[in-house]
Protein backbone atom coordinates (compact mmCIF):
# COMPACT_ATOMS: atom_id res chain seq x y z
CA UNK A 1 0.00 0.00 0.00
CA UNK A 2 1.38 3.43 -0.79
CA UNK A 3 1.98 5.92 1.12
CA UNK A 4 1.52 9.80 0.78
CA UNK A 5 2.87 13.00 1.87
CA UNK A 6 0.64 15.91 0.35
CA UNK A 7 2.42 19.61 0.58
CA UNK A 8 -0.28 22.27 0.05
CA UNK A 9 -0.34 25.59 -0.97
CA UNK A 10 -2.61 27.18 1.64
CA UNK A 11 -2.64 30.81 -0.37
CA UNK A 12 -1.93 33.80 1.97
CA UNK A 13 -4.00 33.79 4.90
CA UNK A 14 -7.61 34.21 3.69
CA UNK A 15 -9.13 30.53 4.13
CA UNK A 16 -11.58 31.37 1.31
CA UNK A 17 -8.43 31.59 -0.97
CA UNK A 18 -7.50 27.75 -0.33
CA UNK A 19 -7.83 25.88 -3.98
CA UNK A 20 -10.79 23.70 -3.97
CA UNK A 21 -8.16 20.85 -3.56
CA UNK A 22 -6.52 21.57 -0.34
CA UNK A 23 -9.71 22.43 0.95
CA UNK A 24 -10.80 18.78 0.50
CA UNK A 25 -7.65 17.35 1.41
CA UNK A 26 -7.75 19.43 4.94
CA UNK A 27 -11.30 17.57 5.59
CA UNK A 28 -9.81 14.01 4.36
CA UNK A 29 -6.28 14.55 6.23
CA UNK A 30 -5.38 12.08 9.41
CA UNK A 31 -2.61 14.13 9.85
CA UNK A 32 -1.76 18.01 9.27
CA UNK A 33 1.74 20.51 9.74
CA UNK A 34 1.32 23.76 9.08
CA UNK A 35 3.52 26.44 9.59
CA UNK A 36 1.43 28.66 12.34
CA UNK A 37 3.74 31.93 11.62
CA UNK A 38 2.23 32.12 8.50
CA UNK A 39 -0.43 30.08 8.11
CA UNK A 40 -3.70 31.05 10.24
CA UNK A 41 -4.94 28.29 12.31
CA UNK A 42 -8.08 28.75 10.73
CA UNK A 43 -7.36 27.02 7.77
CA UNK A 44 -7.49 23.84 9.72
CA UNK A 45 -11.55 24.60 10.86
CA UNK A 46 -12.02 22.43 8.30
CA UNK A 47 -10.75 19.28 9.43
CA UNK A 48 -12.25 15.92 10.62
CA UNK A 49 -12.40 14.89 14.42
CA UNK A 50 -9.45 13.08 15.19
CA UNK A 51 -7.14 15.00 12.96
CA UNK A 52 -3.90 15.66 14.36
CA UNK A 53 -3.18 18.95 14.21
CA UNK A 54 0.69 20.09 14.61
CA UNK A 55 2.17 23.38 14.26
CA UNK A 56 5.75 23.34 12.63
CA UNK A 57 6.59 27.00 13.98
CA UNK A 58 9.17 25.72 17.00
CA UNK A 59 10.55 22.93 14.96
CA UNK A 60 14.16 22.21 13.09
CA UNK A 61 13.19 21.27 9.61
CA UNK A 62 14.44 17.29 10.22
CA UNK A 63 11.87 17.17 13.21
CA UNK A 64 9.33 18.01 10.66
CA UNK A 65 9.79 15.44 7.93
CA UNK A 66 10.56 13.24 10.88
CA UNK A 67 6.95 14.05 11.74
CA UNK A 68 5.70 13.66 8.59
CA UNK A 69 7.32 10.36 7.77
CA UNK A 70 5.70 9.17 11.36
CA UNK A 71 2.51 10.10 10.43
CA UNK A 72 2.35 8.48 7.13
CA UNK A 73 0.84 5.23 7.16
CA UNK A 74 -1.32 3.28 4.67
CA UNK A 75 -4.57 4.80 3.97
CA UNK A 76 -3.83 8.07 6.17
CA UNK A 77 -3.81 11.99 4.34
CA UNK A 78 -0.76 13.45 5.37
CA UNK A 79 -0.86 17.08 5.07
CA UNK A 80 2.28 19.74 5.49
CA UNK A 81 -0.05 23.18 4.97
CA UNK A 82 2.58 25.87 3.67
CA UNK A 83 1.89 29.37 3.17
CA UNK A 84 1.38 31.01 -0.48
CA UNK A 85 2.88 28.24 -3.26
CA UNK A 86 5.21 25.60 -2.16
CA UNK A 87 7.58 26.42 -4.71
CA UNK A 88 8.50 29.78 -3.10
CA UNK A 89 10.81 30.13 -0.55
CA UNK A 90 9.39 27.09 0.98
CA UNK A 91 12.16 24.84 1.87
CA UNK A 92 10.40 22.09 -0.34
CA UNK A 93 13.12 20.61 -1.87
CA UNK A 94 14.87 19.77 1.49
CA UNK A 95 11.77 18.47 2.71
CA UNK A 96 10.98 16.58 0.02
CA UNK A 97 14.17 14.28 -0.57
CA UNK A 98 14.48 12.90 3.39
CA UNK A 99 10.31 12.05 2.54
CA UNK A 100 12.02 10.38 -1.01
CA UNK A 101 14.74 8.51 0.95
CA UNK A 102 12.16 6.84 3.12
CA UNK A 103 10.36 5.57 -0.06
CA UNK A 104 7.37 8.05 0.60
CA UNK A 105 5.42 9.40 -2.44
CA UNK A 106 5.18 12.74 -2.53
CA UNK A 107 2.42 15.03 -4.23
CA UNK A 108 2.36 18.81 -4.37
CA UNK A 109 -1.11 21.37 -4.73
CA UNK A 110 -0.54 24.79 -5.82
CA UNK A 111 -1.21 28.06 -3.80
CA UNK A 112 -1.89 31.55 -4.25
CA UNK A 113 1.30 33.35 -3.72
CA UNK A 114 1.25 36.61 -1.34
CA UNK A 115 3.14 37.89 -4.23
CA UNK A 116 -0.07 37.71 -6.13
CA UNK A 117 -2.25 38.37 -3.33
CA UNK A 118 -0.67 41.50 -2.56
CA UNK A 119 -1.13 43.06 -6.04
CA UNK A 120 -4.71 42.46 -5.42
CA UNK A 121 -5.07 44.20 -2.41
CA UNK A 122 -3.60 46.93 -3.97
CA UNK A 123 -5.73 46.64 -6.84
CA UNK A 124 -2.29 46.96 -8.82
CA UNK A 125 -1.47 45.08 -12.20
CA UNK A 126 2.15 43.52 -12.27
CA UNK A 127 2.72 43.95 -15.95
CA UNK A 128 1.07 46.68 -18.12
CA UNK A 129 1.75 46.72 -21.92
CA UNK A 130 4.94 49.01 -22.89
CA UNK A 131 5.50 49.23 -19.91
CA UNK A 132 7.03 46.20 -18.31
CA UNK A 133 6.17 42.51 -19.44
CA UNK A 134 7.78 40.84 -16.81
CA UNK A 135 7.98 40.05 -13.06
CA UNK A 136 10.52 39.17 -10.69
CA UNK A 137 10.15 37.48 -7.89
CA UNK A 138 13.08 37.94 -5.68
CA UNK A 139 14.45 38.65 -1.89
CA UNK A 140 17.61 40.14 -0.90
CA UNK A 141 20.21 38.40 0.88
CA UNK A 142 19.86 38.55 4.58
CA UNK A 143 20.77 34.73 6.13
CA UNK A 144 20.50 33.47 2.52
CA UNK A 145 23.54 34.86 0.44
CA UNK A 146 22.14 35.70 -3.19
CA UNK A 147 24.00 33.10 -5.91
CA UNK A 148 25.95 34.76 -8.08
CA UNK A 149 24.08 37.19 -11.01
CA UNK A 150 21.39 37.91 -8.88
CA UNK A 151 22.37 40.87 -6.59
CA UNK A 152 19.07 43.34 -6.48
CA UNK A 153 20.71 46.02 -8.60
CA UNK A 154 21.20 43.54 -11.07
CA UNK A 155 17.78 42.35 -11.20
CA UNK A 156 16.79 45.68 -11.15
CA UNK A 157 19.02 47.43 -14.04
CA UNK A 158 15.59 45.39 -16.32
CA UNK A 159 13.23 48.08 -14.72
CA UNK A 160 10.72 46.16 -14.39
CA UNK A 161 8.41 44.35 -11.70
CA UNK A 162 10.15 43.32 -8.42
CA UNK A 163 8.31 41.40 -5.83
CA UNK A 164 10.58 41.20 -2.99
CA UNK A 165 9.74 38.61 -0.49
CA UNK A 166 11.39 37.99 3.16
CA UNK A 167 13.11 41.48 2.68
CA UNK A 168 11.01 43.84 4.57
CA UNK A 169 13.64 44.01 7.67
CA UNK A 170 16.38 45.29 5.08
CA UNK A 171 13.70 48.12 3.40
CA UNK A 172 16.48 50.48 3.45
CA UNK A 173 19.00 48.72 1.96
CA UNK A 174 16.36 47.75 -1.02
CA UNK A 175 15.67 51.59 -1.47
CA UNK A 176 19.00 52.71 -1.38
CA UNK A 177 20.47 49.89 -3.86
CA UNK A 178 17.86 51.04 -6.44
CA UNK A 179 18.42 54.42 -6.42
CA UNK A 180 21.70 53.48 -6.75
CA UNK A 181 21.57 51.63 -9.87
CA UNK A 182 19.43 54.51 -11.66
CA UNK A 183 15.92 53.62 -10.12
CA UNK A 184 14.44 57.55 -9.33
CA UNK A 185 13.69 58.50 -5.55
CA UNK A 186 9.99 59.11 -6.49
CA UNK A 187 9.62 55.69 -7.93
CA UNK A 188 6.34 53.93 -6.34
CA UNK A 189 6.33 51.37 -4.11
CA UNK A 190 3.94 49.58 -2.31
CA UNK A 191 3.90 47.36 0.78
CA UNK A 192 1.52 45.03 2.01
CA UNK A 193 1.00 43.54 4.84
CA UNK A 194 -0.90 40.38 5.74
CA UNK A 195 -2.39 40.55 2.70
CA UNK A 196 -5.85 38.38 2.63
CA UNK A 197 -5.73 38.46 6.73
CA UNK A 198 -8.77 40.82 6.77
CA UNK A 199 -8.61 43.66 9.57
CA UNK A 200 -5.06 43.25 10.00
CA UNK A 201 -4.27 43.56 6.44
CA UNK A 202 -2.32 46.93 5.61
CA UNK A 203 -0.96 48.41 2.31
CA UNK A 204 1.52 51.04 2.63
CA UNK A 205 2.37 53.44 -0.65
CA UNK A 206 5.06 55.58 -0.96
CA UNK A 207 8.20 55.99 -2.67
CA UNK A 208 11.85 54.55 -3.15
CA UNK A 209 12.35 58.08 -0.51
CA UNK A 210 9.56 57.30 1.85
CA UNK A 211 8.55 54.14 2.20
CA UNK A 212 11.31 53.22 4.71
CA UNK A 213 9.95 55.89 7.27
CA UNK A 214 6.01 55.33 6.07
CA UNK A 215 6.53 51.74 7.06
CA UNK A 216 8.37 52.57 10.49
CA UNK A 217 5.37 54.83 11.25
CA UNK A 218 3.04 52.07 10.50
CA UNK A 219 5.24 49.18 12.81
CA UNK A 220 5.62 47.33 9.75
CA UNK A 221 8.35 44.71 9.98
CA UNK A 222 7.14 41.34 9.22
CA UNK A 223 5.09 39.59 6.93
CA UNK A 224 5.25 42.15 4.00
CA UNK A 225 5.68 41.97 0.21
CA UNK A 226 7.64 44.78 -1.29
CA UNK A 227 6.70 45.75 -4.80
CA UNK A 228 8.36 48.17 -6.95
CA UNK A 229 6.95 48.49 -10.31
CA UNK A 230 6.56 51.12 -13.19
CA UNK A 231 3.00 49.96 -13.06
CA UNK A 232 1.98 50.87 -9.40
CA UNK A 233 -1.02 53.84 -9.45
CA UNK A 234 -1.72 53.16 -12.74
CA UNK A 235 -5.24 53.14 -12.05
CA UNK A 236 -5.17 56.59 -11.88
CA UNK A 237 -3.33 57.22 -15.18
CA UNK A 238 -4.88 59.16 -17.66
CA UNK A 239 -3.55 57.42 -20.76
CA UNK A 240 -2.64 53.77 -20.94
CA UNK A 241 -1.34 51.71 -23.68
CA UNK A 242 -4.40 49.04 -24.18
CA UNK A 243 -3.40 45.20 -24.38
CA UNK A 244 -3.79 44.07 -27.64
CA UNK A 245 -5.75 41.25 -27.19
CA UNK A 246 -8.59 43.23 -26.68
CA UNK A 247 -8.03 45.78 -29.03
CA UNK A 248 -11.11 45.72 -31.49
CA UNK A 249 -8.34 46.42 -34.24
CA UNK A 250 -6.56 42.90 -33.66
CA UNK A 251 -7.70 39.29 -34.32
CA UNK A 252 -6.96 36.39 -32.69
CA UNK A 253 -8.17 32.71 -32.70
CA UNK A 254 -11.59 33.80 -30.63
CA UNK A 255 -12.40 36.93 -32.65
CA UNK A 256 -12.09 38.90 -35.77
CA UNK A 257 -10.70 42.47 -35.70
CA UNK A 258 -14.02 44.37 -36.70
CA UNK A 259 -11.86 47.39 -38.88
CA UNK A 260 -8.62 46.38 -39.64
N1 LIG B 1 5.51 30.52 -0.36
C1 LIG B 1 5.10 31.82 0.10
C2 LIG B 1 6.28 32.67 0.55
C3 LIG B 1 6.96 32.17 1.81
S1 LIG B 1 8.29 33.18 2.32
C4 LIG B 1 4.26 32.51 -0.98
O1 LIG B 1 4.15 31.99 -2.10
O2 LIG B 1 3.69 33.56 -0.69
C5 LIG B 1 7.52 34.25 3.45
C6 LIG B 1 7.44 35.66 2.88
O3 LIG B 1 6.30 35.74 2.04
C7 LIG B 1 7.21 36.76 3.92
O4 LIG B 1 8.43 37.23 4.44
C8 LIG B 1 6.55 37.83 3.09
O5 LIG B 1 7.49 38.52 2.31
C9 LIG B 1 5.70 37.00 2.15
N2 LIG B 1 4.31 36.80 2.65
C10 LIG B 1 3.75 35.64 3.06
N3 LIG B 1 2.44 35.82 3.35
C11 LIG B 1 2.18 37.14 3.11
C12 LIG B 1 1.01 37.93 3.15
N4 LIG B 1 -0.18 37.41 3.52
N5 LIG B 1 1.10 39.24 2.81
C13 LIG B 1 2.27 39.76 2.39
N6 LIG B 1 3.42 39.06 2.30
C14 LIG B 1 3.37 37.76 2.65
Amino acid sequence: MTRKIWFVGAGPGDPELLTIKARSLIEKADAILFAGSLVPLALTQWSKEGCVIHDSKGMALEEMTNWLIEQAQPHKTVIRLQTGDPSLYGALIEMVQPIDKAGIEVEIVPGISSAMASAAAAVESLTLPEVTQTVIITRVAGRTPMPEGESLQELAAHHSTLCLFLSITLLHKVCKELIECGWLEDAPVVVVQKASWGDAEKIVRGTLRTIKKQCQAEKISSQAMIIVSPTLGARHWDSLKKSKLYDEHFSHSFRKAIKE
